[in-house]
């Protein structure tokens, strides 16, 4: 398997100090680069600005500097025309540092409709969204968006606008960071 990996590296104070090549290709073709080339020399704080992720993944980096055990969380980074699954393996590195190494597990075309432009009415109109899985919150359901999108559920509404995290994904890193307390503890 030659899969690319996508690193990138923060030192002890959480400082992005090192991307690899392949972050950046990748970046590229999701219209990011720009966003990955300025992230270096940034606390990995600046990206995460829903309070909630910001909470969990404060937890998660604690949990494994202090267990020097890894993570696997799955979640999506999609491109413009695709659907991209993807597992982050996030581990203790030297001096305190953390990596995290992303790799595309699968992958699959959106549907008719499911593009950037509809994504940016969503976030207008006010849906809030998993930055993890980039499910939509409706109402108190949470939805994979080319299912709304096929089932007509975004019709008159109007919630408000936010990236969150879902009940799912909470849950995962919830489970990942119980797991690696019950590590320091035996
Ligand atoms: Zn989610």
């Amino acid at each position: 398997m030659d899969q690319p990996v996508y690193t990138y590296h923060i030192d002890e104070n959480d400082v992005i100090f090192y991307i690899n090549e392949e972050y950046i290709k990748f970046a590229v073709e999701n219209d990011g680069e720009r966003l990955v080339k300025e992230s270096l020399g940034k606390p990995i704080w600046n990206f995460i600005t829903n309070g909630l992720v910001k909470k969990l993944y404060q937890e998660l980096i604690a949990a494994i500097r202090k267990t020097k055990e890894s993570v696997k969380i799955s979640f999506r980074c999609d491109s413009r025309d695709r659907m991209r699954f993807m597992q982050m393996e996030v581990f203790p590195h030297i001096e305190n540092g953390v990596a995290f190494h992303n790799i595309l597990m699968s992958e699959k075309f959106k549907a008719d409709g499911y593009t950037p432009d509809i994504i940016a009415i969503l976030g207008e109109a006010g849906y809030p969204m998993c930055s993890h899985c980039k499910k939509i919150k409706i109402d108190d359901n949470w939805f994979e968006l080319e299912d709304a999108l096929k089932g007509k559920l975004l019709q008159n509404k109007n919630l408000k606008a936010h990236y969150s995290i879902c009940k799912y994904c909470n849950n995962d890193l919830k489970n990942s960071i119980e797991e690696l307390k019950m590590k320091v503890m035996f």
